[in-house]
């Protein structure tokens, strides 16, 4: 981390503006080496300097110099922004100076990962930045800076603050196990204390789910066998003629994807190969995609033909999906009814795709089976990722570990170790304690020069 780095932070392209960002003890130097105009040694932080850089004594631009001195930066480092002319050309020039002149080039959100590891932001705020960076609708914009503010961070440092006092309590009782009614106050507490740290931590893993849910929204598969009306139906959602629509059985060979926004929650929508036995190589690779795109899926959508009996193949993929949370659309009720439904099915709703009001009954199955009208509603301090919800969860287990022990009457030092674990865990979410290996998976997702 001695060294310094060096990336374009803006997209490269065309436009009015680039921004070639330095963090690391040499970055004012560097920069001055090449810079006409104020000695960017000598001047204030936080000032912006008008000048020009030089390769050797070639003019490169004319550009606009932010000095930003350690501690009060992005990186808790001297950082310099160098704001030239928008293009591929002047900026790549201006990044290749720097290099020339003593910088590196910055790895993939290595500028974030400074910041983290000088200790100025926790993990959870630095996944927010990029989060904030990708965020596809508003309400992932307010959960990302919801989570910048630190909000979510001190609900994990509350928590594991509780936790702390409990460990030191069960600490003095191992110091000091010959009080016999130290070990009775501390049982008792240690159960009382896990049961309300255990409702808490469930409602923030439900929470979190929910949150999970608006950030990255509802992956939905559209599932049926061939010409039940399953591309009419996503572009009837999609609201264009995305999916090729024709009545020819087996059409749709591949994924066709969309997004919908309901109550500002992405629909993230694929309409699949139709599940059939195929001797077709290329239809045979659909189907299994589509299988495969069921299982990962948060709603698969059936669709059945209600002008026809079920087939064979019908009830497969009922079969196949039952355990999924599903909507099974009785597709073209505009013609006769000839389906012949099995009993004690649920979420079923008719459709048919000439009829806006058909798609509507289907937007509305949806929001009611996701509570979207109140997740909308909620706080967005919750946490917002699968790595943060699967250390919850381990969070949890040891919880429901150390009230297994006091049930069973287990040494107190045994439960201390769940509890301690559970501590642990805990503070992975935020970073406290980390590996090597992680942070570098999780940093490397990041774009070059955040
Ligand atoms: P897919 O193979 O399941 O994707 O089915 P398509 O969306 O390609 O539709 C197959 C055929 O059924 C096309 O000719 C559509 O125009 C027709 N179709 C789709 N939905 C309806 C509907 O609700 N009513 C009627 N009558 N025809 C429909």
């Amino acid at each position: 981390m001695n060294d310094t780095i060096v990336a374009i932070s803006t997209s490269l392209g065309v436009g009015a503006i680039s921004i070639v960002r330095l963090s690391g003890q040499e970055s004012i130097s560097i920069v001055n080496k090449c810079f006409k105009g104020k000695d960017l040694s000598k001047v204030a932080t936080h000032t912006i300097n008008y000048g020009h850089i030089y390769d050797d004594k070639e003019l490169i631009d004319e550009v606009l110099v932010s000095v930003m001195k350690a501690p009060k930066s992005y990186t808790s480092e001297d950082i310099v922004e160098i704001n030239c002319h928008g293009g591929i050309i002047a900026t790549k020039r201006i990044l290749q100076t720097m290099l020339n002149n003593g910088a590196r080039l910055a790895e993939p959100g290595e500028f974030t990962k400074r910041a983290f590891l000088n200790g100025r932001i926790d993990l959870v705020k630095s996944e927010a930045v990029m989060d904030l960076i990708n965020s596809k609708s508003d309400e992932a914009r307010k959960i990302a800076l919801t989570q910048m503010s630190g909000k979510t961070s001190n609900l994990i440092i509350n928590f594991r603050n509780k936790l702390k006092q409990l460990l030191s309590s069960i600490e003095v009782n191992i110091d000091y196990p010959e009080y016999y009614d130290i070990e009775v106050i501390t049982v008792d507490k240690i159960k009382t204390e896990t049961e309300k740290m255990k409702k808490e931590l469930e409602n923030l893993i439900k929470e979190s789910e929910n949150t999970v849910t608006i950030k990255n929204g509802i992956n939905t598969v559209i599932v049926g066998r061939p010409n039940v009306g399953k591309s009419s139906i996503l572009n009837k959602l999609l609201d264009e003629e995305k999916a090729i629509v024709t009545d020819i059985a087996g059409t749709t060979r591949d994924i066709v994807e969309g997004q919908i926004y309901l109550d500002g929650i992405p629909l993230n929508i694929i309409d699949t190969a139709g599940i059939r036995k195929t001797d077709d190589i290329v239809e045979k690779i659909g189907v299994e995609k589509s299988l495969a795109m069921i299982d990962k899926a948060d709603l698969v959508i059936v669709v059945l033909n209600r002008n026809e009996k079920l087939t064979p193949e019908d009830l497969d993929i009922l079969t196949t999906t039952e355990a999924k949370t599903r909507i099974i659309v009785l597709n073209k009720n505009d013609l006769e009814s000839h389906i012949n439904l099995p009993p004690n099915l649920e979420n079923v709703i008719e459709t048919n795709t000439n009829d806006i009001d058909g798609i509507n009954n289907l937007k509305d199955k949806i929001k009611q089976l996701f509570n979207l009208e109140q997740l909308t509603m909620k706080d967005y301090t919750y946490l917002s990722n699968s790595r943060q919800i699967f250390l919850a969860k381990k969070a949890y287990k040891n919880l429901l570990d150390a009230e297994e022990g006091i049930k069973n009457n287990q040494p107190i030092d045994m439960i201390e170790i769940d509890l301690k674990d559970c501590f642990e865990n805990l503070g992975e979410i935020i970073g406290i304690n980390y590996s090597e290996e992680i942070i570098d998976n999780l940093f490397e997702n990041f774009c070059v020069g955040k």
